[in-house]
């Protein structure tokens, strides 16, 4: 199914998100001289999402949002198409359906379609001041609405719910976090990260409520509060819905493309059909060095896998074997985390709690698989780095060198 053969063009990506950029901008920088073709439905150049959640709230600066202006898409040769959605793909004809009725033709054509908000089948979720953030549109809404004296509950405690908390709550909001499960971030990092956030949110003033559904956002007209399933009301002048992401692949499924939370991609990126890869957050593959089935939603692994992309269509195929990494930055609080830390049956923390820093190093069958870091720099960037040999290193190199991580590289380096 694979191939390495030199792709002439044209290239049609779908999505203007990270993903979707970096396959333009890496293609031209493999030296691709075919025609390449973007369509992204939301409106504007492409931009970073990251900041949405963190410092854009304050600055509100746009432009400084954009990857690129308009005239490296001008300069690069690359047609870009905003506002516009991609219907439907023609597999046989090679060809994807806008929603103007043109038909464009592709050699190769890269799904970078993203996610969008998971949305909760809850009574009220429709009410005016019930919120969501996803796009920049969503975050320039935020910014018109939230007033520094409300009263703002989260239902969702996940890094964008968290990220999106603090933020108000230095903005001098009341703010309440509803997280279903039994402690916030629990899908992404340990229970020891999940403690230390839990503490450092409740001390800036931030009240989190786990184990507890909202079962009704409350309001005739607005949003005037929460009901939580053990009849807790909880009032509120805004309510945020962060329940996390479903991936965009229904046109990849419609066009007989398999998914599985996600769209499946092999080690090269490519969906069952050789001339159609899937890249960035809509896309599922299976991890190579943990062989688990995964969808990473992460500016790294959306760029990333857009330049292995790039390089397979100009003729240089490489299996998709990165090392993961991640930020989040929550009041003032770093947190950085890099390979898969989700199987980890050993956990070793390292705290500082005077200055208000830790780390866990994750630990799978006594082999290193991750790190958890938070205010630690060099624990995560060392880390990293020791990840991306791919040599195998045990928990017992780690205490041979009692946690010191320039010699556990230096000694597998
Ligand atoms: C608020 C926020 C904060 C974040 N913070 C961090 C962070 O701190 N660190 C980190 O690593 N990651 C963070 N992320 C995640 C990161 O931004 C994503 O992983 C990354 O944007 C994924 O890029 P993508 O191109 O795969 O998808 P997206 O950025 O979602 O882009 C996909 C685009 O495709 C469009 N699209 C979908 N279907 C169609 C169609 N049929 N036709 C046309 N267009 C279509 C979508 O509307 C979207 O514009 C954050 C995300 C958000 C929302």
């Amino acid at each position: 199914m694979a191939t390495d053969k030199v792709i002439e063009g044209p290239v049609v990506i779908i999505g203007t998100g990270q993903a979707g950029f970096q396959t333009a901008a890496s293609l031209r920088i493999e030296g691709f001289e075919g025609d390449i073709f973007m369509f992204g439905d939301e409106p504007g150049l492409p931009y970073q999402r990251p900041p949405l959640s963190k410092a854009f709230f304050k600055d509100g600066s746009a432009d400084r949002l954009l990857f690129r202006n308009q005239d490296f898409f001008e300069k690069n040769n690359i047609n870009i198409k905003d506002n516009c959605s991609v219907k439907s793909i023609d597999r046989h004809q090679k060809q994807v359906l806008l929603d103007d009725g043109a038909a464009i033709s592709y050699e190769h054509l890269v799904l970078a379609t993203g996610t969008r908000n998971r949305e909760l089948p809850i009574a009220g979720s429709d009410l005016k001041n019930v919120l969501v953030l996803r796009t920049l549109a969503d975050a320039n809404h935020i910014r018109k609405t939230a007033k520094a004296d409300q009263r703002v509950v989260m239902i969702g405690g996940g890094f964008i719910g968290l990220e999106l908390a603090s933020v108000l709550r230095d903005f001098g909001c009341e703010v309440a976090v509803i997280e279903a499960e039994s402690r916030p971030m629990a899908r992404a990092v340990s229970e020891q990260i999940s403690t230390y956030f839990v503490d450092a949110h409740t001390k800036s003033g931030i009240k989190i409520h786990c184990s507890s559904m909202v079962s009704q956002i409350l309001g005739d007209n607005e949003a005037e509060g929460v009901k939580l399933s053990d009849g807790t009301e909880i009032g509120a002048d805004l309510v945020f819905i962060c329940a996390g992401v479903v991936p965009n692949s229904e046109i990849a499924s419609e066009a007989g493309l398999k998914t599985n939370n996600g769209i499946l991609v092999d080690d090269l990126l490519l969906s069952n059909d050789p001339s159609i890869s899937a890249i960035g957050d809509c896309a599922s593959f299976v991890h190579k060095n943990s062989g688990v089935l995964v969808r990473l939603e992460s500016v790294q692994n959306a760029a990333d896998q857009a330049k292995c992309v790039a390089k397979r269509l100009t003729g240089n195929p490489q299996a998709y074997n990165a090392v993961p990494w991640f930020w989040s930055d929550q009041g003032g609080k770093k947190l950085q985390i890099a390979g898969l830390t989700g199987n980890a049956d050993q956990l070793i923390c390292h705290e500082d709690e005077e200055n208000g820093k830790i780390s866990v190093f994750a630990f799978e069958n006594a082999q290193f698989v991750g790190v958890e870091a938070v205010n630690m720099a060099t624990n995560y960037v060392i880390s990293r780095k020791i990840l991306e040999t791919g040599k195998p290193v045990t928990l017992s190199d780690f205490e041979a060198s009692d946690f010191d991580l320039r010699e556990v590289l230096k000694k597998i380096g």
